[in-house]
């Protein structure tokens, strides 16, 4: 117990100490939160269908239909129709043969990888990729060679030094957006190496599914490669305003994974109503609503950009809803996320082990149900509270 309290003690020394924040509203464009109500610049509900009332129509109806809970796990007698009817969806919107459901996006990471490689086999990992990947990672009794995030070249190198001594199967893992930055995996040149090398390729598209690309297909339909990736890992928790993820791709590698998979096969399957929400989340991604929302955040993305531009910030130029503003430490991070929130602005500060040493950051997001005067409001306060914490 004592040891437990003094490790707490030294993450409060070291401003690392988390603790959660209670959200008393719906997820909308504002939530309240401690009483108050602010407006929401850190959630991943970038299309706003956590609260779309189709959405929310959907699970109410499996929900009085198939009951709250489905009582097992896949394999036993949790399998239900809505989850074959959105892995049958989910399949078609990404181009492959079959798709799998997973609890959340942890639990497809970590079973994905446990599942499909083992001894002798080799897997190339983005060095900022997310936690659930480098989790799968250790899971499989694979070796894994971590790469210099983004860096083609470099992962080109690698796989020339290893190729002499090849055995088993290789797998080339990467985020399409990466969570902390919003960056975009090279995946055009992830792709020619892949192929130079007879490997795999895996993108975990979290936070690219339903956002990027025309159709919202993600990150590879946005660079123009879909088709060329081998195993579509991507979440329902984010842009589809749900819960749980699932993995595209080849038959076998379906099949095998309900037979391997541990984090599939030894855990209660969803509840009826979240896959039958996402599959009317999905309808709508892909549909003429999902286009016309995806403008709205891409014009969103660029208004609250500018504004921190024209206050002096310096800010990365890509596609993607994340916006991170870099700030070094964690005290001043921290204390910016305070002022923000006390200003009315929820803005996350994020500090390691979550982002890398020195490398803290106030990682802002936009949904496309942000009203622009909003957005102008929140940059200008942005830039208030970073300036502050400088000085
Ligand atoms: C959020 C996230 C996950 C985890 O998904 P959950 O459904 O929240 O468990 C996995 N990979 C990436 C890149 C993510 O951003």
């Amino acid at each position: 117990m004592t040891d437990w309290q003094d490790q707490l003690n030294s993450l409060e020394e070291m401003g690392l100490l988390r603790r959660l924040r209670t959200v008393t509203s719906a997820q909308g464009s504002h939530v309240e939160i401690d009483g108050r109500r602010v407006l929401l610049l850190c959630s991943n509900n970038y299309l706003g269908l956590a609260t779309h009332p189709q959405v929310i129509e959907a699970a109410r109806g499996a929900t009085a239909r198939f009951g709250a809970g489905s009582g097992g796990s896949r394999l036993i007698s949790g399998s239900m129709s809505c989850h074959r009817q959105l892995e049958e969806a989910l399949a078609a919107f990404k181009g492959s043969e079959r798709a799998l459901l997973f609890n959340s996006g942890y639990a497809a990471n970590s079973g994905i990888l446990q599942g499909l490689f083992e001894d002798g086999d080799l897997i190339f990992s983005d060095a900022l990729n997310h936690a659930s990947i480098i989790d799968g990672c250790r899971l499989s009794k694979a070796r894994t060679v971590v790469y210099p995030h983004g860096d083609a070249a470099a992962l080109a190198a690698l796989m020339a030094l290893e190729a002499p001594r090849r055995s088993g199967r290789w797998l080339i893992v990467s985020d399409g957006v990466f969570s902390m930055d919003g960056d975009l995996a090279p995946l055009p040149e992830l792709v020619r190496l892949k192929e130079r090398y007879d490997a795999l390729l895996m993108v975990d598209d979290a936070h690219g599914t339903g956002v990027l690309g025309a159709g919202g297909r993600g990150s590879g339909e946005q660079l123009g490669c879909l088709e060329d990736i081998d195993l579509h890992m991507g979440t329902l928790g984010k842009a589809l305003g749900g819960a749980g993820a699932y993995l595209a791709g080849p038959a076998a590698a379906i099949e095998l994974l309900i037979n391997r998979a541990r984090s599939f096969i030894f855990s209660t399957s969803l509840p009826p109503g979240v896959p039958a929400a996402a599959l009317a989340a999905l309808e709508i991604v892909a549909g003429e609503e999902g286009a016309h929302l995806r403008q709205r955040l891409a014009e969103n993305r660029t208004r609250f950009v500018a504004g921190l531009r024209q206050g002096g910030l310096t800010v990365a130029e890509h596609p993607s809803p994340i916006v991170p503003i870099i700030t070094g430490e964690p005290e001043p991070t921290m204390a910016a996320s305070d002022r923000l929130l006390a200003e009315g602005y929820f803005v996350q500060g994020i500090r390691p082990p979550t982002v890398p040493d020195g490398r803290c950051r106030l990682r802002a997001t936009l949904m496309a149900v942000h009203q622009r005067a909003d957005l102008d409001g929140a940059a200008q306060a942005v830039v208030r509270a970073v300036r502050g914490a400088d000085r």
